[in-house]
């Protein structure tokens, strides 16, 4: 069985360079009946947080992902990682060194001057004289020091690193008893199950120092793939001054779980040049075979493209729903009808669709002075009154064809051109030329609140003329 999993750190927001590698891990072990789980890796104690932890579960619970089983807290691991450096210690697999802080630092130096690589130099590997006194001791494990590791990356092919290169006897537990970063990870994946690695590249050179601890310890290697980088389109890794990098900014700004996630996966993965996927097809059809060996290029027009055809294709009581966050309650079934299909497909976010049904729904206080100079002319005002006096007349007025039968009506007997009438109409109903069809924005307002702003508007006509 697949298991998969998403790893983050909680130093903050969940960020959605993480937010794709997670999804990938999801989809994958989707696709495969298999498990996708959750570890928040939280052994740094000064830079996490459990705040940091429940925003990352609240973005997963806003993207309805959901993880398999309970979470894996590292730092309710202790004991488990302890175990696991007796037990390496025991087999002479790891040893503790005395080196102090001020050995280290020369040792750093004197390499530098020579223009050497900064490593270990295996002082304690094999000591057996009189350990100092005063120092408390780190665990480092014996890595091995010449010869290749090879990383089977099902991105980037096979990865050899000579060991004499990259590695030293490097650190597994600090004098304190904590335990390191890719000592845990390597254990909490044996130990989780985690048989297929999906995660960022940035993790590429943690990956020889996990082997050493895997084979040290005896345990199968996982499938590793390790997932470019997003960019910004000047080839720069993706930063915020390139837009919002924290995965609930997305749900501020009025994206949907929908359009994010679509947008995401085609960052780094496709299928032929598709577009556009349900969760279903994105489950059926990613493969992490098929991720992009280089970087993918982040775009928020796509973004916004994806997202206005995700506001297009959702159903007016959901979208009226989502519309909540924005404080815009749409109560009467009819209108919210209307004003939804009227206004949905000029929305690039929910944000953008809520700010357009303010618009029409709060009376003009303001009208837009060139607007009034165009549409105020010749006998305007006549005409918003003979079409005030019917509306006001009718009995049965629902729908937008309702109004647009008086609207016709009006037209006839004053024998004018249908400018003549929608121009000063539309300045009186929402203070400017623009916005959507004039039958729909009097349905959607009723005949009293239509009524009202006709005689708002020839109000405030008569006034500018004074
Ligand atoms: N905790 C790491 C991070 O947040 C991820 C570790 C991993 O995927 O192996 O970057």
């Amino acid at each position: 069985m697949v298991v998969t999993r998403f790893a983050p750190s909680p130093t903050g927001y969940l960020h959605i360079g993480g937010l794709r590698t997670a999804l990938f891990s999801y989809l994958w072990a989707k696709k495969n009946g298999g498990k996708f789980v959750l570890r928040i890796e939280d052994t740094d104690k000064a830079r996490n947080s459990q705040e940091a932890a429940d925003a990352i579960l609240e973005a997963f619970k806003w993207l309805g992902l959901e993880h398999d089983g309970s979470i894996t807290y590292q730092s309710q691991r202790d004991d488990i990682y302890a175990k696991y450096i007796k037990q390496l210690l025991d087999e002479g697999k790891a040893y503790k060194c005395y080196m102090s802080k001020e050995e280290l630092t020369e040792l750093r130096e004197t390499q530098m001057a020579k223009n050497e690589r900064t490593k270990y130099n295996g002082k304690y590997r094999d000591f057996t004289g009189e350990t100092p006194e005063g120092v408390e001791p780190v665990i480092r494990i014996k890595a091995p020091l010449s010869g290749e590791i090879l990383v089977r990356d099902g991105v980037k092919g096979d990865i050899s690193f000579q060991a004499e290169d990259i590695l030293d006897d490097f650190v597994i537990a600090r004098g304190d008893g904590a335990p390191t970063y890719n000592f845990v990870v390597a254990i909490d994946d044996h130990l989780m199950g985690i048989n297929e690695v999906i995660r960022g590249d940035d993790h590429l050179s943690n990956t020889p120092k996990q082997i050493v601890v895997y084979e040290a310890l005896g345990f199968d290697i996982p499938k590793f793939y390790h997932v470019p980088m997003i960019h910004n389109s000047a080839g720069k890794k993706l930063s915020k001054r390139d837009g919002a990098t924290d995965v609930m900014a997305y749900k501020e700004m009025g994206y949907t779980p929908q359009a994010l996630l679509n947008f995401l996966v085609r960052l780094g993965w496709s299928h032929g040049d598709q577009e556009i996927f349900s969760m279903e097809e994105m489950q059926n059809l990613f493969n992490p075979k098929d991720i992009n060996k280089s970087a993918s290029i982040y775009n928020t027009e796509k973004l916004d493209w994806l997202n206005a055809h995700y506001i297009k294709n959702t159903s007016n009581p959901e979208l009226a729903e989502l519309l909540t966050q924005y404080d815009l309650v749409l109560t009467s079934h009819d209108k919210k009808e209307i004003l939804l299909d009227e206004l949905k497909d000029r929305a690039k976010t929910l944000k953008e669709l809520a700010e357009l049904t303010k618009e029409i729904l709060t009376t003009p206080s303001f009208y837009d002075e060139k607007a009034v100079k165009k549409a105020f002319k010749g006998n305007a005002i006549e005409v918003l009154n003979t079409f005030g006096a019917k509306i006001s007349a009718a009995d049965e007025l629902h729908l937008p064809s309702d109004y647009h039968h008086i609207m016709e009506e009006v037209v006839k007997e004053m024998d004018i051109g249908f400018g003549k009438i929608g121009q000063p109409l539309r300045v009186a109903l929402l203070g400017k030329m623009s916005g959507p069809g004039l039958d729909s924005v009097m349905a959607i307002l009723g005949k009293n609140e239509t009524m009202l702003r006709i005689a708002n508007a020839i109000t405030m006509d008569a006034q500018n003329n004074i």
